[in-house]
């Protein structure tokens, strides 16, 4: 069993276990209904799971639900289609195979629910899919990783946290999500004696050469409404850094102090730092710590050393051990069946260690594939539906769950992002969105289709501007969408060479 998979099994729950707590956002333990039935949020420690667990998710969404398994820009796993009535059953299934939060394990009571169901909540803590194997990487995070769950699960208090209050532990790799703005930040940083974390709040670690996707490290959800917000005027990049075996303190500090401080309507870090001062925090933030917690300001320009290569999530790649590879696909628009689950599962028993990575990326990954297995593992993927190769159209397109699984969608997404594949310009990253909500991206992307009727979209492009970026065009089909994309992909090609 890997480092990352420490859930205990659980007997049954009862049928409270159906009851919604205050937050709209599915998890395992409160199962939301969409338009094609219910949703059960499966939080992933790291991303991994095992090649057993993987075989239940795939069991379980055939017997309960629709058999269709999503996966998370998040990299969660969500199983779509929650039969009516079958819900408690799927619950308990899935809290047996060890997925369920540390207060799910043992009898789960209504007394102590809704604790275990903020407890799932709060299990927001992004490494690396290839931590511990990257060979860029300064630290391996996965311990660290596990030390911020049980963190984030064992002091009650915490359960107040908003269920999208997140955690980012970067360890350097170079395959590594950094687009996302997460409430705390840490990033590995090489010292002369050791590394150490630097952190920050509210943003993105900055990277060098980083992607225009990067330049705007401000840019913000503003949770369930748009897209993206405006910069907060407090944004202050890196403020400090500590040494890793003060991470866990540190992280427990902002933690209390964002609790201390925060209005009962700020649920995210930037609300906070709208009012307060960063340098407050840190003063406030200091009373929970026994080191010393202040800006330093050596490290206003710091910028984290090794570009992040969102690529490497695809095709076979080289891990830190000489002969052994990561190998990864991308599912059509982030859905897997049952029977493709079951299949990877199977895969990464025969020919990896028996262990999954989602990744942030809507893909996955298969660590520890021998060097000369590799062919077989990509042929395999392949067979199964994945696109493991960064030219392929489906890498390059995400697509939220569309009118079919959504009331407030205003056009069948999916489907229009596999009309648009078949069109897509080569070099463009295209997100389609059937409102502004932007469930598919926590990020912008370069370019969003947004709804504005079936099969109608306007369309936005990435520029630093809030939201979804500028809009360029608006009331486009699918097909003039494509022909607008090439011309502002690759400006400098002439009619000739398009
Ligand atoms: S972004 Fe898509 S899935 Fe999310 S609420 Fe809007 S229409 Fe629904």
């Amino acid at each position: 069993m890997s480092v990352l998979n420490q859930a205990s099994p659980s007997t049954a729950l009862p049928d409270a276990a159906l009851a919604l707590r205050p937050s709209a956002c599915p998890g395992l333990l409160r199962i939301v209904a969409a338009r094609d039935g219910g949703i059960c949020r499966i939080k992933l420690p790291g991303g991994e799971l095992s090649a057993a667990q993987a075989a239940v998710i795939a069991d379980v969404s055939e017997r309960h639900a629709a058999g269709v398994v999503e996966l998370t820009n998040r990299a969660n796993l969500q199983v779509r289609g929650v039969r009516s009535g079958h819900e408690a059953a799927l619950i308990a299934a899935l809290v047996d195979a060890g997925l369920g939060p540390i207060r799910a394990t043992g009898a789960v009571d209504a007394d102590n629910l809704l604790l275990a169901s903020s407890a799932d909540d709060v299990r927001n803590v992004m490494v690396s899919p290839a931590a511990g194997r990257d060979p860029f990487a300064l630290f391996d995070t996965r311990p660290l990783c596990i030390e911020m769950l049980t963190l984030l699960q064992s002091e009650a208090r915490f359960a107040a946290l908003s269920p999208k209050f997140a955690l980012l532990l970067d360890g350097g790799e170079r395959l590594a999500r950094l687009d996302h703005p997460h409430d705390v930040w840490l990033a590995a940083m090489q010292a002369e004696d050791g590394v150490r974390f630097v952190f920050g709040l509210a943003g993105c670690p900055p990277a060098v050469a980083d992607a225009d996707a990067n330049a705007f490290p401000h840019i913000a959800r503003t949770g369930s409404h748009s897209a993206v917000d405006h910069p907060h005027p407090n944004y202050a990049g890196a403020l400090a850094a500590v040494l890793p075996a003060q991470v866990t303190d540190l992280v427990r500090a902002l933690l209390h102090t964002f609790l201390d401080l925060a209005a009962p309507d700020a649920t995210r870090m930037r609300h906070l730092l709208a009012t307060h001062p960063v340098d407050a925090l840190l003063q406030h933030a200091q009373t929970y710590v026994d080191f010393p917690l202040s800006r330093d300001t050596s490290l206003a320009n710091w910028l984290r050393p090794t570009p992040a290569d969102a690529t490497l999530r695809l095709g076979a790649h080289a891990q830190r051990v000489v002969g052994m590879l990561h190998v990864g696909g991308q599912p059509p628009l982030g859905r897997l069946d049952a029977t493709t689950l079951r299949g990877l599962a199977t895969l990464s028993q025969q020919q990896g260690n028996g262990t999954l990575r989602m990744t942030p990326w809507q893909s996955v990954l298969l660590p520890d594939i021998a060097a000369d297995a590799a062919p077989t593992v990509l042929a395999e993927m392949n067979a199964l539906g994945l696109a493991c190769d960064p030219a392929q159209p489906m890498t390059r397109l995400i697509a939220c769950a569309g009118s079919t699984g959504c009331a407030k969608s205003l056009a069948d997404t999916k489907a229009d992002a596999l009309r648009l594949a078949d069109r897509l310009p080569d070099g463009i990253d295209v997100h389609l969105s059937g409102c502004p909500r932007s469930c598919a991206a926590a990020h912008c992307a370069p370019y969003t289709l947004l709804a504005a009727e079936p099969g109608i979209y306007d369309l936005y492009r990435r520029d630093g501007q809030p939201g979804f970026g500028s809009r360029v065009a608006h009331q486009l089909t699918i097909e003039q969408a494509a022909d607008m994309l090439d011309p502002l992909a690759h400006p400098a090609r002439s009619p000739s060479d398009a």
